[in-house]
């Protein structure tokens, strides 16, 4: 049975909408299904992300469109608060330092987490705007010393974007050339540091799928996401992966009563 997480409050904070999905969208239902509060925070409206299709912004602009999309897949995690900052996509490491570190300050003295989930050191794949996150987000939790939350880093097991990849293809979906996002599958989860645990959210990995496909701006055919079916998204998407933070924090362990340790 799954234990009862009633009562606490997770914050996870990530840079562009879709972010939350793709690194824990399991997790976060999971921890939502088990009586969590889960709040995003999400620094950028992603106004500088690809787009996969110009109809869907006819009339609007891109970074309003995918707050809706934001909005609609954390509605299928199950997230009961989201928070939208608007940071400016592209530039997160550089600019607004100072204004992201004080509101996730802010978040964590108004939503007082009992965890904190955000990118580790290589932003998923090396993406600058997400290793800004991450940055701003362990200076923010550092700040609370000996009673800051445990703070949790996800990454992406390495190969599993490869081979989700390679079964579109297989069933002829996404072009040869495809890409997730113009980034090549291999750099997902490249040169990560190893997590010290995983958590199995194969059965949380359809809603995880659905998740991402709210993100319709970047959910197009030439995304192999687009292709796979929920047999195969408990199969790529089945596992997300974690380390805590080295942090001077009393807490103790939250995320780790859902997972196993990771295999060495
Ligand atoms: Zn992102």
């Amino acid at each position: 049975m799954e234990r009862n997480f009633a009562g606490r409050t997770v914050l996870a904070i990530f840079a562009h909408p879709d972010d939350e999905s793709l690194a824990c969208g399991g997790t976060l239902a999971r921890l939502a299904d088990a009586g969590a509060r889960v709040i995003l925070l999400c620094a950028s409206r992603g106004e500088a992300g690809s787009l996969s299709d110009p109809a869907l912004v006819a009339g609007g602009d891109l970074g309003t469109v995918r707050t809706r999309e934001l909005r609609e897949a954390a509605a299928v995690l199950g997230v009961a608060e989201v928070l939208i900052f608007d940071h400016p996509d592209g530039d997160l490491r550089w600019d607004h330092v100072s204004e992201l570190h004080e509101e996730i300050v802010k978040a964590i003295q108004q939503y007082r987490p009992d965890a904190v989930i955000t990118f580790a050191e290589d932003g998923l794949y090396w993406h600058l705007d997400h290793i800004g996150v991450h940055e701003r987000t362990y200076t923010a939790v550092r700040s609370f010393g000996a009673d800051a939350p445990p703070l949790y880093y996800v990454t992406i097991p390495a190969g599993v974007m490869r081979e989700l990849e390679e079964a579109a293809h297989a069933k002829g979906g996404a072009p040869p050339d495809s890409s997730f996002w113009g980034i090549a599958p291999d750099a997902f989860g490249a040169k990560a540091k190893p997590p010290e645990f995983v958590v199995d959210v194969r059965d949380w990995a359809p809603r995880k799928l659905a998740a991402l496909r709210c993100h319709r701006t970047q959910m197009g055919p030439n995304n192999p996401i687009a292709w796979i079916n929920e047999d195969e998204a408990r199969r790529w998407l089945g596992v997300e992966q974690f380390r805590r933070a080295p942090l001077e924090s009393v807490n103790g362990a939250v995320l780790e009563q859902l997972g196993e340790p990771a295999a060495s």
